[in-house]
């Protein structure tokens, strides 16, 4: 099953308008010399820069998501922004449930599953984070959590052209540890059992499913490689040119 790699960066809270304009303008630079591409380009900014960041990528096939969103389409949600509001900006794509907000936000795996919900119905496809905390590895929980996560924040009509799967591991995230190849391997391939069993073989087997935590250049082409790790979900090294090129330059080596 061909799945074309999804190269995404997760900027986070980084980036006041001259750097994130510097950013995006190179980045649209280099993918527009990277020729044909093999793998697709995902940037998600924050919420601030995303109308410039998206008018820095004209041109460019590199799509621009956000890191979160409400699920309701409008209202008394102070603070929030809606699936429709992303959408105006040209948003293509949205984070859900990444480990730093199911932490700093409490979001519940309930939560997240409306937000795709949402995001979904407003013509988004979202990035739906799942990940262990090193305490529930070390507890030898690593497939089970990943698994009731899924079950609690994919929703059930999800199919391969709306929802990406990124397995971080919370305790690989801005740590320079990662797992090794074949724990990565082990828990993508279980997560895709997971899912078809939940959306279908069909579905599952078309899903993409990236990697994410401490993903950098040097590593890249060890996690790329693996038959179920179709992309990667990059903070830290999405923030430097040349970094989030070299790692989409692994990417397109590994063709599947
Ligand atoms: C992330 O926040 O999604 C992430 C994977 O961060 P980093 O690459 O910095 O570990």
């Amino acid at each position: 099953m061909a799945r074309k790699k999804l190269i995404a960066g997760n900027w986070k809270m980084n980036g006041l308008m001259e750097d994130g304009i510097a950013l995006a303008k190179g980045i649209a630079q280099e993918v527009k010399a990277f020729g044909k591409s093999e793998c697709e380009f995902l940037v998600c900014p924050p919420f601030t820069l995303l109308a410039s960041v998206k008018k820095a990528l004209r041109g460019a096939k590199v799509a621009l998501g956000a890191q979160d969103v409400h699920f309701a389409e409008k209202g008394a949600h102070t603070g929030d922004i809606s699936p429709l509001m992303l959408k105006d900006l040209g948003c293509t794509y949205v984070i859900i449930g990444h480990s730093e907000r199911r932490a700093d936000h409490f979001e519940s795996n309930e939560l997240i599953c409306k937000k795709a919900v949402a995001a979904h119905a407003a013509g988004l496809k979202t990035v739906i984070c799942i990940g262990e905390t090193e305490a529930q590895r070390d507890a030898g929980k690593t497939i089970d959590v990943c698994k009731e996560q899924i079950l609690g924040s994919v929703p059930d009509d999800s199919t391969a052209a709306d929802t990406v799967i990124a397995y971080e591991p919370v305790w690989a995230i801005g740590t320079g540890k990662t797992p090794t190849a074949k724990d990565v391997e082990e828990v993508h391939a279980a997560v895709r059992k997971v899912l078809a069993k939940k959306i279908g073989k069909g579905n599952a087997n078309k899903m993409k499913i990236l990697y994410g935590g401490s993903v950098k250049p040097s590593n890249a082409k060890e996690f790329l490689s693996l038959p179920d790790v179709d992309g990667a979900l990059i903070g830290g090294a999405s923030l430097k040119v040349a970094d989030f090129m070299a790692i989409a330059k692994n990417a397109s080596e590994n063709k599947k």
